[in-house]
């Protein structure tokens, strides 16, 4: 049932790693939020945090490797990391092209155990020209707030607010800010280029903010959104939409086969959904960034199992949006 290796075998398709350009760090999985969606299982109770010799492993993997253009830094909420403006920083020094997976709402709530304040965000990525890539499941309040909890939607308008005023979003600024809308119940998501022109016009409409690209991406059914869909009886329905919406082509470009997810403690995924279901990289020995191998890890079979028709349905969905 739900075979995904099958699938792949019976459309006859090879998908091997290819060189890796991406790096993604998953340097905590607290959040100030706890959303009904999370496939990472995040909120303000927990406390993995990636330490700085961690951090400073894959800074040291950064330098070396100019064949990994991309850092990618997720979580929980990364900056409530002690060493996320240092992470950021270092790398930058690397001449990597730094992404955040930046949930809005941190910038006002600041970090919910310490209360350090994190109001100097936006200036601070602006500063460090990151690229900014934040969920905002819809435009309309009710959505957003059924998906992430009360007052998340006022807070993310103005924590845009605040990255407008940044330079983030602004035409010719060259400084990126990206939303990503996910369905907020067990179906696929409609078509990115539509969403977007929805979500500009009424954004700007009625809150007088901006952003550049938006991404529209497959809930995945594992952790907390697959606990919903069992609850209400759904997860089967939603497996098989998924299934019989396989796209050949979005297989093909599965993130997967050009990145690589780092966890907390340092060990080698194939991305972050093998990592929250704890299936590491398959080689030899458990890979951890104190035993890196590029070759190796340019090389290896890839693990794909059921929950991968999230990325393969319809246009497909990756960290990006639609794959094709
Ligand atoms: S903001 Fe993101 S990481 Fe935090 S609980 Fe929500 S979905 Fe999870
Ligand atoms: S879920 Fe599967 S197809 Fe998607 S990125 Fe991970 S390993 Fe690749």
């Amino acid at each position: 049932m739900h075979d995904f290796r099958n699938k792949i075998r019976e459309y006859e398709l090879e998908l091997p790693s290819l060189s890796i350009e991406t790096l993604q760090m998953n340097i905590t999985l607290k959040c100030n939020q706890a959303c009904h969606h999370c496939h990472v299982d995040s909120s303000p109770k927990r406390t993995e945090m990636m330490n700085k010799d961690t951090i400073d492993q894959c800074l040291e993997i950064l330098r070396e490797h100019p064949q990994i253009k991309n850092v990618d830094i997720t979580g929980g909420a990364p900056e409530l990391n002690p060493y996320f403006n240092y992470l950021i920083t270092e790398a930058k020094k690397s001449d990597k092209h730094i992404i955040v997976r930046h949930n809005l709402t941190v910038t006002l709530d600041g970090d919910p155990t310490t209360h350090e304040s994190k109001l100097y965000l936006p200036e601070f990525f602006a500063k460090q020209g990151v690229e900014i890539i934040c969920s905002l499941p819809c435009y309309l309040e009710s959505n957003v707030e059924m998906q992430r909890g009360p007052g998340v939607f006022q807070k993310s308008i103005e924590s845009i607010r605040m990255l407008n005023e940044a330079g983030y979003g602004i035409e010719n600024s060259g400084l990126m800010l990206n939303l990503v809308h996910n369905p907020v119940g067990a179906y696929l998501p409609s078509s990115q280029e539509a969403l977007e022109k929805d979500y500009k016009e009424h954004l700007w409409k009625n809150y007088k903010v901006k952003f550049n690209n938006l991404y529209a991406i497959t809930n995945m059914p594992i952790h907390r959104f697959r606990e919903q869909l069992e609850r209400a009886g759904n997860y089967e329905i939603y497996m098989e939409k998924l299934e019989n919406a396989f796209n050949p082509d979005a297989a093909i470009g599965v993130m997967c086969r050009s990145m690589l997810s780092v966890s907390y403690d340092g060990r080698i995924f194939d991305c972050d959904f093998n990592q929250m279901l704890n299936i590491q990289v398959a080689t030899d020995e458990p890979v951890t960034v104190f035993n890196f191998d590029y070759n190796k890890l340019s090389s290896h079979d890839i693990i794909f199992d059921t929950h991968c028709f999230g990325c393969t349905a319809g246009a497909g969905s990756s960290c990006a949006g639609v794959i094709s």
